[in-house]
């Protein structure tokens, strides 16, 4: 087969992975390690773990699964709220789950007497983002003392907020420093520690490198900074040293090479997913078709083309168009380019079979 390749460079993850363990470490923070970006590939898990990392996460038992056959022992984190169908593979896979529901906290509670297990539940706050957990605090408060009280096999063994996903509202001190104090309240009342209070995810590393994330929160679930680590210089603003962004590289075959107008010609309608791009006309210039497609890998425009000269102009489902005008060197077909990412494309191009993974390191 050869391409389109997915080249996953193991030792700039194992790298990142020990980076943001030191990171966090230093503030007494413990990370999850959350490898659903990468499908839970098996040497991408190994690399978090050779990189210090204590506890995988995932949001998708199937991942789970794999991870336990292809015999991981570390313990486990499930981070989407666990349909109440899958109870019984969450308490046999995984050691944590992000809770939501009194009725599937039953449900677990029964699987792990049938099971004979124990399982660590993080009950979830909603601090406004509009994704799973309690809107109200007191909400919050009464299902962990329901936990804490009435479930014998489940433990409480904290509570967590996500942020930034749905409603893309940024973790910031005040809506953490909430988060603190419901903990607070509810270990006032169960007189004792918490173990885990989780803040959120790479985008809450900001305030964590920035001396802001309030004392008390206690974990992170970090996937984007060990795996793509773009989001936080990219988006947030806040580099961080020590991280490597060289994890992922697509190779694409080029299969065309052809000098054609930048504009379409005809009567627009709509392109192959219903939209409705716009296009600059730039008068005749050079193109090239590379042999990897939005089926491969979503979002063309988070893509990073590394050979200089080449612009990405769009992708249909199985082509990726390019704007290769400005080469220093001519490109010819066979020739194969080279491309970073972000966080999504790499989701989609880790899941795709049409895309050979070659891991180094
Ligand atoms: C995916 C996920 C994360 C990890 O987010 P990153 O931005 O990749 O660090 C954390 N928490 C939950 C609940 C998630 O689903």
């Amino acid at each position: 087969m050869g391409h389109p390749a997915l080249e996953i460079d193991l030792e700039v993850i194992r790298r990142n992975a020990a980076a943001v363990k030191a990171l966090c470490g230093q503030a007494g923070v413990a990370v999850a390690g959350v490898v659903k970006g990468a499908e839970a590939m098996l040497p991408v898990a190994e690399a978090f773990l050779k990189g210090g990392i204590e506890c995988l996460a995932d949001s998708r038992m199937d991942h789970l699964e794999k991870l336990r056959r292809g015999g991981v022992r570390a313990p486990l984190m499930l981070l989407r709220v666990p349909m109440l169908s899958e109870t019984e593979d969450l308490v046999r896979l995984a050691d944590y789950s992000l809770q939501s529901e009194r009725a599937v906290l039953e449900a677990v509670e029964k699987a792990c007497r049938r099971q004979g297990r124990r399982h660590g539940v993080v009950l979830m706050a909603d601090l406004g983002d509009l994704r799973e957990g309690w809107f109200e605090a007191d909400e919050l408060l009464e299902a962990a003392l329901y936990v804490e009280r009435n479930l014998e096999r489940v433990r409480l063994a904290g509570i967590g907020a996500n942020l930034g996903c749905y409603g893309s509202v940024a973790p910031t001190a005040e809506n953490l420093g909430r988060l603190v104090r419901i903990a607070e309240s509810i270990e006032a009342r169960i007189g004792r520690r918490l173990e885990i209070v989780s803040g959120g995810s790479t985008s809450s590393l900001k305030l964590l490198a920035e001396g802001t994330l309030p004392r008390g929160i206690n974990h992170l679930r970090i996937g984007e900074a060990i795996l793509t680590a773009r989001d936080l210089g990219t988006y947030f603003d806040c580099p961080i040293k020590g991280l490597a962004q060289e994890g992922f590289t697509l190779k694409a075959e080029v299969v065309e090479v052809k000098k054609k107008p930048s504009h379409p010609v005809g009567t627009l309608m709509v392109d192959a997913f219903g939209e409705k791009p716009v296009f600059e006309d730039r008068g005749i210039r050079m193109r090239a078709i590379a042999a990897v497609g939005r089926k491969d890998f979503g979002q063309a425009d988070k893509l990073i083309p590394l050979r200089a000269g080449v612009q990405i102009l769009g992708a249909s489902s199985d082509h990726l168009i390019l704007d290769v005008e400005d080469c220093p060197e001519d490109l010819t077909v066979g020739d194969v380019l080279s491309f970073g990412m972000f966080y999504g494309p790499m989701l989609f191009l880790c899941a795709s079979d049409s895309v050979e993974k070659r891991f180094k390191g």
